[in-house]
C-alpha cells in the first residue's frame, strides 16, 4: 500500500479525501444505531430520522425541497436513473440530447441505447469546450425525451451555461438533466430559481464516502424508477438504504455550503501551479483556459511528452494526477473529451490533469512547482517521445 505520508494529492476530481468530521457522524451509523430505517420501533425509527437529516442538508446546499432528494449508489446510477426514467415516461420520446464530451456515465449509456432503437443527438463542442446554443436549439425535436448536459466538464473543468440550456428547454418544453458530479459543493447552486428537472451528484466527490449519491428530481417532474422493490426513497428507488454513506454525503454536504468560501482559496492554488508552469516550462498549454471554468482543474498539454510516462515519473515523487491519454491494446488513446475540442494528437496524448481541493495546502502547490518542470525536462531530454513500459490505466473518471 502507498501511504499518504509524502503524497500531494492532484486528483480531487478523480475522488477526495474523506473529512474528518464526516467520518465522526457516519461511524455510529456502523456500530450502535444498525436498525433499518424502514422498521416500525424506535431503534429503527431514529435511524429515518438520521437519513432525513441527511436528507435536509443536501436540500440546503442544492436550495431545493428534501422530498427532491433520490438517494443512490453513485453519480453513474443517478445519471442513468434520469435519462431511463425520460424515456419511459415519453411513449413518443426516442431521442436524447447529449453532447460528446460528457462522462462516460451519461456518454456510454447513450451509446447502448442507440443498440435500443433510441436515436441520440451528440452535440459538438468549439476549441475551448464549449457548446453551441443555437446547435442546441436545433437539435431539439417532437420526439425528444430528454436533454442530458454536464454542468462541469471532469477533464478540463469547463462550465456549461446551465441556466440558459434550462431555459431553453423549458421554452421547448423538454425534461433537462444535468450531470452536476463535479460542480455540487465547488460552485454554488439554487435549484429553486432553475428549471431544471434532474440533477445528479455524486459524494466522493466533495470529501463524502464513496459508493454514495444522489438524483434531484424536480417535484413537478415525474419520475419512473428503474431500480424497482421495495417502497424505499419514497417508492423512487428501491433497497434498503446504505444508511453510514448516505449520512456521510449528508454531512458531506452541509460542511461543503461552510467551506464555500475555501473555493477562492483552491482557485488561487490552481492559478499560482498554471503560472508556475507557463513560466518555467516551454511548449506548455492550458486546455479550456479561455472558458469559463471550475477553479480547482488544471488540464496542461506538454508538447513532447508522453503522459502515461510523466503520470509514473510523478508517482515516483508522491504527486498524484490523472493522465489525458490510455493505453489500450497497446497503442494510445487520447481523451475523447481533447479530441471534441480539436487538440492536436500531440497535445492530447500529453496532457494531464491536475485537480485541486480544501485540503491541499500552499505547501503541495509549491512542491508540485518545483517536481513537474523537473519531470518534463527528464521526459523530453529522452528524447525521441519517450516510451516507458507502464501498466494500462484508466484514465479519467
Ligand atoms: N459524472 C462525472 C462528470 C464524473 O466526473 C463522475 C466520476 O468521475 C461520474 C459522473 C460518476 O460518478 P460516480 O463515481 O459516483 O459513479
Amino acid at each position: 500500500m502507498v501511504s499518504d505520508e509524502k503524497l500531494i494529492y492532484l486528483d480531487n476530481n478523480a475522488t477526495t479525501e474523506l473529512d474528518p468530521v464526516v467520518i465522526d457522524e457516519m461511524v455510529p451509523f456502523l456500530t450502535k444505531f444498525y436498525g433499518n430505517p424502514s422498521s416500525g420501533y424506535r431503534f429503527g425509527s431514529q435511524v429515518r430520522q438520521a437519513v432525513d437529516v441527511a436528507r435536509q442538508r443536501l436540500a440546503n446546499l442544492l436550495g431545493c425541497e428534501p422530498a427532491e432528494i433520490v438517494f443512490t449508489s453513485s453519480g453513474t446510477e443517478s445519471n442513468n436513473a434520469a435519462i431511463n426514467s425520460a424515456l419511459q415516461f415519453d411513449p413518443g420520446g426516442k431521442h436524447v440530447v447529449t453532447s460528446v464530451v460528457e462522462h462516460s456515465a451519461v456518454r456510454r449509456h447513450c451509446e447502448e441505447l442507440v443498440k435500443r432503437g433510441c436515436e441520440i443527438t451528440f452535440l459538438s463542442v468549439d476549441g475551448n469546450g464549449n457548446i453551441a446554443l443555437a446547435e442546441l436549439e436545433e437539435a431539439i425535436r417532437p420526439q425528444t425525451a430528454v436533454v442530458s448536459l454536464m454542468s462541469a466538464n471532469n477533464e478540463t473543468g469547463v462550465l456549461f451555461p446551465i441556466e440558459k440550456i434550462a431555459q431553453i428547454c423549458r421554452e421547448k418544453g423538454v425534461l433537462f438533466h444535468t450531470d452536476a458530479v463535479q460542480s455540487v459543493g465547488k460552485i454554488p447552486i439554487q435549484l429553486r430559481d432553475l428549471p431544471i428537472n434532474f440533477l445528479s451528484l455524486s459524494a466522493h466527490k466533495f470529501h463524502g464516502p464513496k459508493g454514495v449519491g444522489a438524483l434531484y428530481v424536480n417535484a413537478r417532474s415525474r419520475f419512473r424508477p428503474s431500480i424497482i422493490g421495495g417502497g424505499q426513497e419514497s417508492g423512487r428507488r428501491a433497497g434498503t438504504e446504505n444508511v453510514a454513506s448516505i449520512i456521510g454525503l449528508g454531512k458531506a454536504a452541509e460542511r461543503a455550503g461552510e467551506c464555500m468560501g475555501e473555493e477562492e482559496r483552491v482557485r488561487g492554488m490552481r492559478d499560482r501551479f498554471e503560472t508556475a508552469l507557463l513560466d518555467r516550462v516551454s511548449d506548455v498549454f492550458i486546455n479550456g483556459a479561455a472558458a469559463p471554468r471550475l477553479g480547482n482543474t488544471s488540464n496542461i498539454s506538454f508538447e513532447g511528452v508522453e503522459s502515461q510516462a510523466a503520470l509514473m515519473l510523478l508517482d515516483r515523487q508522491g504527486i498524484c494526477c490523472s493522465a489525458g491519454s490510455a493505453c489500450k491494446t497497446g497503442s494510445t488513446e487520447s481523451s475523447h473529451v481533447l479530441r471534441a475540442m480539436k487538440v492536436n494528437d500531440e497535445r492530447a496524448r500529453g496532457s494531464l490533469r491536475f485537480s485541486f481541493g480544501r485540503f491541499n495546502s500552499d505547501a503541495d502547490v509549491e512542491r508540485a512547482i518545483e517536481i513537474v518542470p523537473a519531470v518534463i525536462e527528464k521526459l523530453r531530454s529522452l528524447s525521441p517521445r519517450t516510451s516507458v513500459e507502464v501498466e494500462p490505466v484508466m484514465r479519467f473518471s
